[in-house]
Parts: C-alpha cells; sequence; structure tokens
C-alpha cells in the first residue's frame, strides 16, 4: 500500500485547509455562541468544489473519490468540527442518497444544484421516539392516486429547516417490515412541509439540528427515490458511505485538538520548563498521535473499499467506531493538556471536546455500531 498523498490530493489538502482558515476559522466563535448556521460560506464552499465532491462532473460535481472527501472533510473539522457535520450531511446523506438512487431525471435536477450548494440539502430519517430503532418510525405516506400525503415529524435533523431539498425516509407498509419504508425527495416549497423546533445543543452549533413537519403534504409518486419500499435498505447502503464521512470529520477534530495541546504544551512553562517536557504530558500527546494514526488508517481502509465497490459495512463501521471515540479522547486530553486555559473559551480545546461527542452519537451511536461490527463478524 502507498500511504503517500498524490500531488492533486496535496493541492486539495492544502487549498481546503487555506479557505477554512481563512474563511471559518476567525468566525467560528461566533457562529457558536449564536448559534448561526453560515449560509454564505456553505454557498463559498459549493464554489470550490466542496459540496459536490463525490458528484460526477457531468452533474456539475467534483468528480472525486473518497479519498480526496475524506482529506476535504478533515481539513474543515480540524479547524470547525460545526461545518464538517453540515458538509458531511449535505454531501453523504442527502446528495449520496440522491446520486446512489435516483433516476437520470431526479440526478439532472437535483446534483448541479447540491453540487453548488445553490440548494442546501437535508436527510430525514431519525424521529423523537425512533433513532437507533428507526424501523419504528411513525411518520407515513399514504397514497393517494399519482400523490402521496406524508404526515409527521423527523427530528434532530441536520438543515432541518434552512434545507432547501430534503430526502426523507418514511413509512409505507407495516411497523417493523424493512420492506415497509420509502425514499422520498422533497422540496422545501412543498406545501404542508416546514422547519420545526430547532435544537440549543452542547456542541456542533453552528450546524443546524432542527424538526422537519409534515403535515398532509402531498408529494407526487415521480419523487420517489427508487422503488416504494425499497428505503431502509437504501438507507442502510447510505450510512456505510456517512460513516466514513463521520469518521473523516471525527478524525479533523481531533487534528485539531492534538494540534492545539501540542503547541500550547511547547509554549506553556511550569516549573521552569515547558510542559511538553514533563514524561506526563508527553506520554499523553504520545497516545493522542497513536491514537489519531490508527483512525487514519481505519478510514483510508474504508475509503478503498468504497471507491473500489467493494462491501463496506464493517470498515466503515469499524472506522466510524473508533474515530469517534478517539475524537472525544484526543479533545479530552487537550483541555487537560491546557488545564484552567483549556476549560475557557479564549482557546479552542473546549470547542473540541463539545463538538466531538456527537461523533459518537450521530449516524449511528457507538453501540449501534459495534452491534453492526459483530453482525458483520459472527454472521
Ligand atoms: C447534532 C445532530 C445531528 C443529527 N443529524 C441527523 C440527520 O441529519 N438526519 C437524521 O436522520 N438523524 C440525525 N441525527 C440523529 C442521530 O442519528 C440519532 O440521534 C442517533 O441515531 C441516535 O438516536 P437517538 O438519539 O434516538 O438515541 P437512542 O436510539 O434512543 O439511543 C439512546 C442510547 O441507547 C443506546 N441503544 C439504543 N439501542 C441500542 C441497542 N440495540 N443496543 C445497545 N444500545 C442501544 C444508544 O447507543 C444510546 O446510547 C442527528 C443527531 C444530532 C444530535
Amino acid at each position: 500500500m502507498n500511504f503517500e498523498l498524490t500531488d492533486d490530493q496535496v493541492m486539495i489538502k492544502e487549498t481546503v485547509s487555506e479557505f477554512a482558515h481563512r474563511r471559518i476559522l476567525p468566525n467560528r466563535m461566533i457562529w457558536d455562541e449564536a448559534q448561526i448556521f453560515p449560509v454564505d460560506v456553505f454557498r463559498e464552499m459549493g464554489e470550490i468544489g466542496l459540496m459536490g465532491m463525490l458528484v460526477p462532473e457531468e452533474y456539475g460535481g467534483a468528480g472525486l473519490g473518497y479519498i480526496e472527501y475524506k482529506i476535504a472533510l478533515e481539513e474543515i473539522s480540524r479547524v470547525c468540527g460545526s461545518v464538517g457535520l453540515s458538509m458531511a450531511a449535505h454531501n453523504s446523506l442527502c446528495t449520496g442518497h440522491i446520486l446512489q438512487f435516483g433516476t437520470e431525471e431526479q440526478k439532472k435536477k437535483y446534483l448541479p444544484k447540491l453540487a453548488s450548494a445553490e440548494w442546501i440539502g437535508a436527510w430525514g430519517l431519525t424521529e423523537a421516539n425512533t433513532g437507533s430503532d428507526a424501523l419504528r418510525m411513525q411518520c407515513v405516506a399514504k397514497k393517494e392516486g399519482e400523490y402521496w400525503v406524508i404526515n409527521g415529524t423527523k427530528n434532530f435533523i441536520t438543515h432541518g429547516t434552512s434545507g432547501d431539498v430534503a430526502v426523507v425516509l418514511v413509512r409505507t407498509g407495516d411497523l417493523l417490515d424493512s420492506h415497509g419504508i420509502t425514499t422520498f425527495i422533497v422540496e422545501r416549497s412543498t406545501p404542508g412541509f416546514s422547519g420545526g423546533k430547532k435544537e440549543n445543543k452542547l456542541g456542533m452549533r453552528c450546524s443546524e439540528t432542527s424538526e422537519m413537519v409534515f403535515d398532509n403534504c402531498r408529494v407526487h409518486e415521480s419523487q420517489i427515490l427508487g422503488e416504494v419500499g425499497e428505503g431502509f435498505i437504501q438507507a442502510m447502503k447510505v450510512l456505510d458511505g456517512g460513516r466514513i464521512s463521520i469518521g473523516a470529520m471525527s478524525l479533523g477534530i481531533a487534528q485539531g485538538a492534538y494540534d492545539t495541546a501540542l503547541s500550547y504544551s511547547k509554549e506553556r512553562k511550569q516549573f521552569g520548563q515547558a510542559i511538553s517536557r514533563f514524561q506526563a504530558i508527553a506520554f499523553k500527546l504520545a497516545d493522542m498521535a497513536v491514537a489519531i494514526e490508527i483512525s487514519d488508517l481505519l478510514l483510508l481502509k474504508a475509503c478503498t473499499l468504497k471507491n473500489a465497490g467493494k462491501p463496506c459495512t464493517l470498515a466503515s463501521a469499524m472506522a466510524k467506531y473508533e474515530s469517534s471515540e478517539v475524537a472525544v479522547k484526543v479533545s479530552t486530553e487537550a483541555v487537560q493538556i491546557l488545564g484552567g486555559y483549556g476549560y475557557t473559551k479564549d482557546f479552542p480545546a473546549e470547542k473540541y471536546y463539545r463538538d466531538s461527542k456527537l461523533c459518537t452519537i450521530g449516524e449511528g451511536t457507538s453501540e449501534i455500531q459495534k452491534l453492526v461490527i459483530a453482525r458483520e463478524l459472527v454472521r
């Protein structure tokens, strides 16, 4: 295996890092404190190809692979996990679902708008009473002629209010039937579709999280993605890619926290020397660096399998599980290394710490990743 980045990958890394430091870093705490979702920045990210990274060029995307996507998402999340989360949900969930299962007509209609970020995308699976247990969802669609009428509320949806278009998983069959869920593309302007309660969160505060409410929302059958009843199976496949996204975002957060801790430890003097000279601190840095390297390798494997079109459920669940737990551990240690300053908002360690916790929850909790991994191992 070759672990060297190609020239193009190095260029992507440098370009995205420069963008993140110029456009995101100066504002990240302002957005975080006020829970501002910076739509303009996403439009700019669309202009430089970050919002349709995996979309082929014929549909207006950057036509890149998962390794380039991982690199870009890492560099954004290294500066701000929140912007990384929104980029991930837009690229791999909403856009990724349409790319994987859309008809030619649906792809031509939606992918160019999503890839340019003229439209922001949302993806709705979770409901208030059904997160991990998605097959019990209560949001339903009933057929009326050529239309389907959707009723119910989706919960915790990234861009649930600001999204211009949503890919929504809705029950069209029996409770607990894995062939009883159908996917619909619903545009924001559709009567009966609105945003609901916006969450006030611990971290990831500039990524909007809100309800999506469907009240007798009539959607034409041409808006179904794939076949009726295929939604749950599709969602599981989409989440294979989604987990690589959350893994890359986690890795970026861990790297950002590590960068902060490393540079601080070289500057901060106690007992007449830099604290990095104390073995207790240097060993923490060593553990953090090893954990980051392990996450990186697991992610590279998952990206390579995904690019090759090979089964990647096991690899992506392992990468997501490990990277997200590492993000939490590394950012916790970063706060510790900064001591009292780590606990203040004058340094970014506390933000990495708050943002990291979402990584072990979103797109399947760590417990659910272990279930997925165990199922793959023992089947
Ligand atoms: C910031 C944010 C953004 C999000 N964005 C989206 C989005 O864009 N679209 C979307 O559809 N959803 C989104 N979600 C929802 C997210 O995917 C769910 O929160 C997550 O899947 C967990 O579901 P839950 O919160 O209902 O927890 P629950 O499923 O209620 O889990 C609670 C606890 O029980 C554990 N548990 C549950 N079942 C089992 C089991 N069988 N075995 C062992 N332990 C179990 C869990 O691991 C967890 O620790 C988002 C959530 C957040 C916080």
